[in-house]
């Protein structure tokens, strides 16, 4: 369902995807980790094109993110992303801001649209907080709401960065098993995160980049209990 076939991508001089070569096959679930400014968040954000590549291709869905406008918005409609700070709008209510998208980018009738976002409130347990605005919210209930938010697009692949790095620790559980459940529903998902436990749990691969390269991609348990390369190996010995 996505593909990237020798991607390259620069930052004026800087290279920060090199070649990277990966296909993730639908209701596969994706964990991508490494150090910090290894092109993690870079990569995931070139699948719906908030970044643009520059060399190579990549193909969602069998759509070709390039710059025909169509097929960018074809597949923004298709994948929904969780960022590790919540973006909801601040000035609009919970149900406002889960209904925005679908009433102006799918045309759906408000009332449908409210009852759609009311079923995913429900589903990341956080339904009576509907008519509250971010703000009055925790980081835990607001995260909770932005996956509400991106399941509203009922999107066929969900794309999340880091989204409990920004939590108190008593909040990251919450949120971790809403995504549990996305996962065992079958949902395509991409998440960058270090929260190891997740990872061998949940993922069907473990991708770990490092200098803008994909230096290793496995299974769980051989990723874990075997990593191939010195580089993994000394990420997992500081992290584990
Ligand atoms: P982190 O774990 O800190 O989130 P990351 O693996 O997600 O890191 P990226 O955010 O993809 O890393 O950034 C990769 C590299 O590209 C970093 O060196 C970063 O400084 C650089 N970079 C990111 N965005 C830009 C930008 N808009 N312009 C120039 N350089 C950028
Ligand atoms: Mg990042």
């Amino acid at each position: 369902i996505i593909e990237f076939n020798d991607v390259n991508k620069w930052y004026g001089d800087f290279h920060v995807l090199k070649n990277i070569n990966f296909s993730i096959k639908k209701g596969e679930r994706i964990v991508v980790c490494g150090p910090s400014g290894s092109g993690k968040s870079t990569m995931t954000r070139c699948i719906n094109r908030l970044e643009e590549h520059q060399k190579g291709t990549i193909l969602v869905d069998g759509v070709e993110m390039n710059d025909n406008l169509k097929n960018i918005e074809a597949i923004r409609k298709d994948v929904g992303m969780v960022f590790q700070h919540f973006n909801l709008f601040p000035h609009l209510s919970i149900l406002e801001n889960l209904t925005l998208a679908p009433i102006w980018v799918r045309k759906m009738p408000k009332k449908q649209a409210e009852e759609m976002a009311m079923h995913y409130l429900e589903r990341v347990k956080i339904a009576n907080q509907a008519l509250k605005y971010p703000g009055q919210l925790s980081g835990g209930q607001q995260q909770r709401v932005a996956i509400a938010r991106g399941l509203c697009m009922q999107p066929r692949i969900m794309l999340f960065d880091e989204p409990t790095s920004a939590l108190d620790p008593e909040m990251i559980k919450e949120v971790l098993d809403v995504m549990v459940q996305l996962a065992e529903e079958g949902m395509t998902m991409v998440c960058v995160t270090h929260e190891m436990g997740f990872a061998k749990t949940v993922a069907d691969r473990v991708v770990f980049m490092d200098a803008g390269e994909i230096v290793e991609a496995n299974k769980p348990n051989e990723f874990f209990d075997n990593p191939q390369h010195d580089r993994t190996q000394m990420f997992l010995s500081q992290i584990l």
